[in-house]
């Protein structure tokens, strides 16, 4: 930190794009009563509608705004120019859909004696901590934003210190079409995401990164008995048998690890195939990741940017020369030494695909954010199952079959928040995500979110004439 603040820099080139200043204890403090002013002042007696209307001038404005959000996304979060521009897209797809969501009935009635009506109805928690992490920097500071503005509550939202410009801009712009304190920014890094814990009027922590960080909040949270939502990291298998489309799956698998630079919590990074394919496949999937371009996000022709930082390319080249160490088999692009690909002084990784990973080491049993698969082979469904469930994680699997019983006997043994048969990646705004283990709990996305962003509440009305 200099006195300007904090250096965000453009992981392309290591160089700074701007300095952002960590927001003291008095600024997260006033944040967070802007928020509860606004909460109690008027935002979550509006009527859905009202929500509902100021959610769709949000999208319209994220659609308006799209290439400068998709600038910063590409600048600061490295991404390539179309995964950037799909990404603002989608996040205003998702404030479309809360919009409607907003509208939707909830709660229910129970069946009651003569003069008395029960129901349970929904309400707003209050002022939501919104603490989001740095490979979807504005995506997902939209998933909790969109959910949690339509249930009635504000909200105080945290980038993640590397990535902060989208959001910041996001919440500049909301100004334009809502109300003072709904919506709010704080920046810097775990001591500011504590503070936002710790503050009495935060009513809730909806936190999207590391199960390390994860089991922090979740720790501070139960000081103040606050409910929280957890989207932490995964370690997740794609099962694939003898009888599958090894084209289709090939490519998934490829998709699966190297999108975003394998800087995705789902990303496909333990192969799990069965050994009559085993040399044949991850052939396949080798010369799909050899020909993929790793380059400077404005080249229209990169399909892998950077990765966030140096130290992110450090800590997945160690976990690479540890597999080799013990064993692994390492393969890289043909004229490729191994993970780092130097480029200007960015950040950059070349795809590598450890085949024959021991499962000791970090490779197979840590998240490591990098592009970076690790490949096991297995002779039996058993063997496959207990090797997809070889991790404490739970996020995300997907298993390739053509056989109906096989794909319908994974799909519902395998232990994890979302589960692909036949595909992988799947995401959409009305489906909820989630973990299990040590990927976290609650939901986001589709009608499950709001169980985070509201409390259950049940009234009984008396009517009788009393004599
Ligand atoms: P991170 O855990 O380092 O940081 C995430 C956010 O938490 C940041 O804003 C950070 O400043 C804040 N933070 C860190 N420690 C904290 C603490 N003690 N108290 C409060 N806030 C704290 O994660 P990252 O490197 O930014 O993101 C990558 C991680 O996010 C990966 O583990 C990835 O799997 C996970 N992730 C999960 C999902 C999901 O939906 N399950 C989606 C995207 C990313």
């Amino acid at each position: 930190m200099t006195a300007a603040g904090r250096a965000i820099l453009d992981p392309a080139t290591g160089q700074a794009l701007a300095h952002v200043p960590d927001t003291t204890g008095p600024g997260v403090a006033d944040a967070v009563e802007r928020a509860a002013a606004a909460f109690h002042d008027g935002w979550a007696d509006t009527s859905p509608a009202h929500r509902s209307g100021r959610l769709r001038a949000l999208a319209d404005l994220l659609r308006e705004d799209r290439d400068a959000l998709a600038g910063l996304e590409r600048r600061n979060a490295g991404k390539p120019v179309a995964r950037a521009a799909g990404e603002v897209a989608f996040a205003a797809q998702v404030v479309d859909w809360f919009a409607a969501a907003a509208r939707y009935p909830m709660g229910e009635t129970h069946p009651a004696g003569p003069g008395m009506r029960t129901y349970t109805d929904r309400v707003p928690v209050g002022v939501c901590a919104a603490i989001t992490p740095n490979n979807y920097p504005l995506l997902l500071a939209v998933w909790k934003i969109a959910a949690a503005l339509a249930y009635g509550n504000t909200v105080v939202v945290k980038p993640a210190p590397e990535t902060p410009l989208s959001t910041r801009r996001l919440v500049e712009r909301a100004a334009e079409v809502l109300p003072e304190g709904v919506l709010t920014a704080v920046h810097g890094g775990a001591a500011t995401g504590r503070l936002l814990c710790d503050h009495p009027a935060v009513a809730m922590v909806s936190f999207t990164g590391s199960t390390a960080a994860g089991r922090e909040v979740a720790r501070r949270c139960a000081d103040g008995l606050k409910p929280i939502s957890l989207e932490l990291g995964g370690k997740n298998p794609v099962v694939v048998f003898r009888d599958a489309d090894l084209d289709e799956a090939a490519r998934a698998v490829v998709t699966g690890f190297t999108g975003n630079t394998g800087q995705v919590c789902v990303a496909a990074t333990r192969l799990i195939v069965d050994r009559a394919v085993h040399a044949e496949f991850v052939g396949r999937v080798a010369d799909l990741a050899a020909a993929l371009r790793v380059g400077p996000p404005q080249d229209p022709a990169t399909d892998l940017g950077p990765l966030i930082s140096r130290a992110a390319v450090d800590r997945a080249a160690a976990a690479v020369d540890e597999a080799e160490t013990h064993g692994a088999k390492v393969i890289v692009p043909p004229g490729r030494t191994g993970l780092r690909h130097d480029l200007g002084g960015g950040f950059f990784a070349d795809p590598v695909v450890l085949d024959g990973t021991p499962p000791g080491c970090r490779a197979w049993r840590e998240e490591l954010f990098a592009p970076v698969l690790s490949v096991a082979a297995f002779d039996t469904d058993d063997e496959a199952l207990a090797l997809a469930h070889d991790t404490a994680y739970g996020l995300s699997a997907s298993v390739w079959t053509s056989d109906a019983h096989r794909a319908e006997r994974f799909a519902r043994a395998l232990r994890a928040g979302m589960v692909w048969v036949n595909t992988w990646g799947e995401t959409e705004e009305s489906v909820s995500v989630s973990g299990m283990g040590r990927s976290g709990y609650g939901r986001e996305l589709g009608l499950h979110a709001v169980e985070g962003y509201t409390r259950p509440r049940a009234v009984w009305v008396a009517h009788r004439v009393r004599g």
